[in-house]
């Protein structure tokens, strides 16, 4: 049986002149719903095109990825357009919003394009930013601005959330108010797939991890195991370089 979310086989190619490059080379896995994933790894490993190809912002140039039974990955048109604002919910590392639009017209935009909105100050305010609705983003500090993000894409009431490297653009000190609203919708059971170098917020939240390496998955478990007990050199490496810092 597939999980609610599967990926079966899935490869992504660039061809760059003469060279081809594998983004992502025979990616399998599968997620139950209400799952916190977080999929680590080095830089150019394949972490973003492995969470593009799920959010349908990218095709897979091989295999295929099922969500709930469905085969997103023959989409196309209209369909993978459905299903990216009805399905889907994805935090970028830069939250892009409107700058002439307050943080409540930002979410309420996005919430123009989607059949079951949610309502906008009430999703502003699950991610604590109920006095900060009317405030135009270069009134919000930065940890705020992905807040109101996060909110945006609550507010399309998706049923996977997606984020990636959400903290990385972040001063430090703003970091833990992100992670602890993505703490609490993991508790509040949404299904949810994050790139993060977090390793310690990894460890703490998520019940799956997959480590990525070179556009494979290198090793993938439980987080006491591939944190506690990794079997690969190439994890152990990756590892001591969080730890060391
Ligand atoms: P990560 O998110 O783990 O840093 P990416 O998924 O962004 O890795 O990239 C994986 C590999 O694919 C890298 O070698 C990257 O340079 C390459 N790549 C990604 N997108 C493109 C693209 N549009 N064209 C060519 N190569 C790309
Ligand atoms: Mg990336």
């Amino acid at each position: 049986m597939a999980g609610y979310v599967s990926l079966q086989d899935v490869t992504k190619t660039y061809q760059m002149g003469e060279i081809t490059i594998k983004a992502a080379d025979g990616i399998s896995f599968d997620v139950e719903k209400g799952e916190f994933v977080i999929v680590v790894g080095p830089s150019g490993a394949g972490k973003t095109t492995v969470l593009n190809i799920l959010g349908g912002m990218d095709t897979a140039t091989s295999g295929k990825v099922l969500v709930d039974g469905a085969e997103i990955s023959k989409y196309r048109g209209k369909k993978l357009i459905q299903y990216r604002r009805e399905d889907i919910g994805f935090v970028f590392q830069f939250y892009n919003l409107m700058q002439n639009l307050t943080a409540l017209e930002n979410v309420e935009l996005a919430m123009q394009i989607c059949k079951h909105p949610l309502d906008a100050s009430e999703v502003l305010e699950e991610v604590g930013l109920e006095e900060r609705m009317n405030n135009f983003p270069a009134q919000l500090s930065g940890g705020e601005q992905q807040r109101v993000a996060i909110a945006r894409a609550l507010a399309m009431s998706p049923d996977i959330m997606l984020f990636d490297e959400p903290t990385s653009a972040l001063d430090p000190e703003m970091v833990g108010e992100v992670l602890n609203v993505m703490r609490s919708l993991a508790r509040e059971g949404m299904t949810m797939l994050v790139v993060t170098h977090e390793m310690a917020f990894a460890r703490d939240v998520s019940n799956h991890v997959v480590f990525m390496s070179q556009g494979v998955i290198c090793e993938e478990g439980v987080p006491s195991e591939v944190f506690g007990n990794p079997q690969k050199q190439e994890t152990k490496d990756f590892l001591a370089r969080f730890r060391s810092a």
